[in-house]
């Protein structure tokens, strides 16, 4: 129900009830006891229903506060009538309504009563038709919208009409929609229309009057569009996915570049560490050499020491037994103890020396000297010994003269060391080669054996004690000494080099190449 004030209750021929209210009319289908109301927003004139009275074809007609409406239910439309249409006023009152038997209508108001025949009332056909008038945007007027694109804060829009039915004009109602018929028709008794707040979109306006006897005017259209403002517009919303995308896909590559850095150091790190661990092997190595050649050099300082102490031993043993030691022995024992005396001086010079060097504290006493009498001297000092051994040597020189700046006694030691060796390392029957050739700037001396040899692959460990592996000519030939590890480190303090050539079987050849001055 549209209301719970009943005014009037009656059967239409159908059998549906009837109901006026004090808001518009009910019609109760007993059938299905559903109800329909009609109101003014429907077309009713007013919605206080007085008296409900039926004419011969079904139609209903209502008395109200306002005049009287007639209802087809057929389609639900509407016809009105007023005090234009001879009414004694449209002010109507309860239980004042009638039918006669002769099918005249009877209804009773504030200023007398109407009577008529349904079915021959005069109705006006005349079909309005809606002008749009005047227009105003946010208050200020325009001359017209249709089709305009308005800002998005222009979104207060009033829009007055008028119909061209001047005589009715105001018993007309309007209806309008402004979703362009999507949504339910709204009925104003005034021809201006205000829209506040209008959201984004695009509108169309249709309007339509209805003529108080039901005649429907064309519907009138005005379309307008309220633009979204710029921050939600398509553009905008483009440049903020645009704006996403960019700021996702730089983090992203920022990760991924940090990502590769990581790799990267991760990558050198591991280098790092193998070369670390190649340098620790390294050292491990070098310190189980050192370890070796401590062990070696203990046992080469034993021996001597051994020998000292039994000839000491026997010496005293023979004194005691009053025992004649003859001069020649005496003779022989004190050689020996000068031989192992002097070796074991030699071998703690050498270790003295090599500490020295390592720690680059061994000064050398420079002086300008003839390099050619200085090796020459000292081949001829070797000579008897040398060929004592059943070993040629020879001594040959492109130059007789060669000044260079160098230590004399550590160039001595050094050319000593080589022909030592090379005495020990060649057989009875063999030729060492002593040999000076100037090469201008600097001066190169070789010596040369026709010895035993040297493998190519400890050529390279000779010359560093500490890294060679155990050496077994070293430990035959009573070795042991750190001579070529001293000399290396000598010629190198004169700024030189030294190396080596040799083939196992044929011989070695020991080159120096000295610079004339090294300062
Ligand atoms: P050592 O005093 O133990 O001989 P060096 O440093 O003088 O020490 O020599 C190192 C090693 O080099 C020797 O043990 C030997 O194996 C090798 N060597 C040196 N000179 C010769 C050579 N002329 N012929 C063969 N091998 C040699």
């Amino acid at each position: 129900m549209s209301n719970n004030s009943i005014r009037d209750i009656t059967e239409d021929s159908k059998g549906n009830i009837l109901i006026g209210t004090s808001h518009g009319i009910n019609i109760l289908d007993p059938k299905t006891d559903k109800i329909t109301h009609y109101t003014e927003k429907d077309g009713l004139i007013n919605n206080t229903v007085y008296g409900i009275l039926l004419d011969s074809n079904n139609g209903i007609w209502m008395s109200t506060n306002g005049g009287i409406s007639k209802l087809s239910l057929e389609d639900g439309t509407f016809m009105n009538f007023t005090i234009s249409d001879g009414l004694q006023s449209n002010e109507f009152n309860g239980r004042s309504s009638f039918k006669s038997k002769d099918g005249k209508l009877f209804f009773g108001g504030i200023n007398g009563f109407n009577v008529f025949d349904p079915d021959s009332v005069e109705l006006s056909l005349f079909k309005p038709e809606i002008i749009f008038d005047k227009f105003e945007v946010n208050g200020v007027a325009e001359k017209y919208i249709s089709s305009k694109k308005l800002k998005s804060t222009d979104n207060n829009i009033k829009v007055s009409f008028f119909t061209n039915d001047y005589k009715n004009s105001s018993s007309a109602k309007y209806y309008y929609n402004l979703n362009g018929g999507d949504s339910e028709w709204e009925v104003s008794n005034s021809n201006t229309l205000l829209f506040a707040n209008l959201s984004p979109g695009n509108y169309t306006l249709k309007v339509k009057a209805i003529t108080q006897h039901g005649v429907s005017s064309e519907e009138a259209c005005v379309d307008f569009t309220i633009k979204r403002s710029f921050w939600i517009s398509n553009l905008a919303i483009f440049i903020y996915v645009i704006i996403i995308a960019i700021i996702i896909y730089l983090k992203i590559n920022k990760l991924k570049k940090l990502d590769q850095l990581v790799n990267k150091r991760i990558q050198e790190l591991r280098c790092e560490m193998k070369k670390n661990e190649k340098l620790f092997e390294k050292i491990i190595a070098l310190e189980k050499n050192k370890n070796n050649y401590f062990v070696n050099m203990s046992h080469e300082l034993r021996t001597p020491l051994n020998v000292l102490n039994g000839l000491n031993q026997l010496i005293k043993g023979l004194s005691k037994k009053d025992t004649f030691i003859t001069p020649d022995k005496l003779s022989y024992y004190m050689d020996v103890m000068e031989r192992n005396c002097s070796r074991l001086l030699s071998l703690i010079n050498n270790l003295i020396d090599y500490a020295k060097i390592e720690n680059n504290s061994y000064t050398l006493n420079k002086k300008d000297e003839n390099i050619v009498y200085l090796v020459e001297e000292i081949v001829l000092d070797m000579k008897d010994y040398i060929e004592g051994k059943g070993i040629d040597l020879i001594f040959d020189t492109d130059t007789e003269e060669k000044e260079i700046s160098c230590d004399k006694l550590e160039i001595e030691r050094c050319i000593v060391n080589l022909l030592g060796n090379a005495v020990k390392f060649t057989p009875e029957g063999g030729l060492i080669e002593v040999l000076i050739q100037d090469l201008k700037d600097k001066v190169k001396i070789s010596v040369k054996d026709s010895g035993i040899g040297i493998p190519e692959e400890k050529q390279s460990m000779i010359f560093d004690k500490f890294n060679q592996v155990i050496d077994d000519n070293s430990k035959q030939k009573n070795g042991s000494g750190l001579g070529l590890t001293i000399t290396k480190h000598l010629i190198g303090l004169h700024g030189g080099e030294i190396y080596v050539e040799s083939k196992v079987g044929e011989g070695s050849e020991f080159i120096i190449i000295l610079p004339i001055n090294n300062n």
